[in-house]
């Protein structure tokens, strides 16, 4: 096992793209490694470090004394042995030095931005009502970055998590819902605030949390059921962005070319049969036992939908997010069985769909978490 597979999702994510690994690299890939050991709270001597991580005392060191000089650990007294032998100092993630200030511009009346610390949990909080919805722009968005900013210390990074399709340098190559198109939301960021900017899709940032604080593993799939249908793919840890980096974004694949016509031109889209906007508007005029129907057949369709990635990627599981009178028991139940229908065989083991169950403002910490790891990655 390579040392980039070890390191999980703190690894990097354009694996392949560098070429010869140069020693500055090695540097990364072993912070990195050392990193994911002691995320988000765990406590290991040098020592120990050494034998899991199977780098010499030297390398650790080395290392680790990079790491807590930038403040990403911390010592913390001596670990117990029982007596026997000396004891090692003890190391963790120094989680509240640094900062980090996360943006979440997916919903259509406000924008949220937070300032975390380096475990994605917000130190300060500011909401920023839209004058129209879904109206934003650059002066806007500088307006909820600048009272974080100027209250929160050792700031690393800004992230910014969009409704639509990212690539991988900061441009916002479409976003129906912000009605943007090749917008290149970093650079005039990353000069006002004289910080590097990360920049993500919403379901992607989401699924960070997910992974680290939820109950994701290395494989799966995040599925977002909100006024639209967004999904990310982590394989091996790493996030799947796809030629044109729209991985994950199953909402326009048609399900029903006789259904309900869609606003991209098609009918029967997936986004037009379960997102929560679509399900909301039937389940408002429907009586209790239509409203479980409606859930059913959202949770038939979706499993469907589900059934070609979840096979073709041998997925672990789905998690699927969004309010709990849409993404319940009656729809889950209905999604994992059509689910089991079309993909149980001898060789592929049951792939779960279940509601995800983090708290809080998932997609603000995700971002966070991502920033991050693009600290880790690049610095
Ligand atoms: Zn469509």
């Amino acid at each position: 096992m390579t040392a980039y597979q070890q390191s999980g999702i703190w690894g990097p994510h354009n694996p392949g793209q560098s070429g010869k690994a140069s020693p500055a690299d090695a540097r990364r890939t072993n912070r990195s490694l050392i990193f994911s050991l002691l995320f988000p709270d765990v406590q290991l001597s040098r020592a120990e470090l050494g034998r899991r991580t199977g780098l010499s005392r030297v390398a650790v060191s080395d290392v680790v004394n990079s790491m807590l000089s930038c403040h990403l650990l911390r010592e913390n007294g001596r670990e117990s042995n029982g007596g026997k032998g000396k004891r090692g100092t003890l190391l963790s993630v120094d989680p509240d030095t640094l900062h980090i200030i996360s943006i979440d511009l997916s919903q259509p009346h406000l924008i949220q931005g937070e300032a975390t610390n380096l475990l994605g949990e917000p130190v300060m909080h500011v909401e920023h009502a839209l004058r129209a919805v879904n109206h934003v722009d650059f002066d806007t968005i500088n307006e909820v970055i600048t009272p974080l900013h100027a209250a929160t210390q050792n700031v690393i990074g800004i992230g910014l998590a969009m409704p639509g399709v990212v690539d991988g340098n900061g441009l916002v190559k479409r976003s129906t819902l912000l009605g943007w198109r090749n917008v290149d939301v970093r650079t005039p960021i990353e000069r006002r605030f004289s910080l590097p900017v990360t920049v993500n899709n919403d379901a992607t940032a989401a699924m960070f949390t997910e992974r680290l604080f939820g109950k994701g593993g290395p494989n799966m799939m995040f599925v977002r059921l909100r006024r639209g249908v967004g999904g990310a793919v982590l394989l091996g840890d790493v996030p799947v962005f796809g030629e044109n980096h729209a991985g994950g974004e199953i909402g326009h694949i048609s399900l029903d070319p006789q259904g309900p016509p869609c606003a991209c031109g098609k009918r029967g889209c997936l986004e037009r049969l379960v997102s929560a906007t679509s399900l909301h508007a039937r389940l408002q005029r429907s009586d209790e036992r239509m409203r479980a129907s409606i859930l059913r057949e959202a949770g038939t369709y979706l499993g469907t939908a589900l059934s070609m990635p979840v096979g073709l990627l041998d997925l672990a599981d789905v998690c699927v997010y969004g309010q709990s009178d849409i993404v319940n028991d009656t729809l889950l139940s209905a999604a994992q069985a059509q689910l089991d229908l079309l993909t149980g065989s001898s060789f592929h083991t049951r792939t779960i769909i279940r509601r995800c169950e983090c708290e809080g403002e998932i997609t603000l910490r995700g971002e966070a978490l991502s920033v991050l790891h693009d600290y880790l990655e690049n610095r």
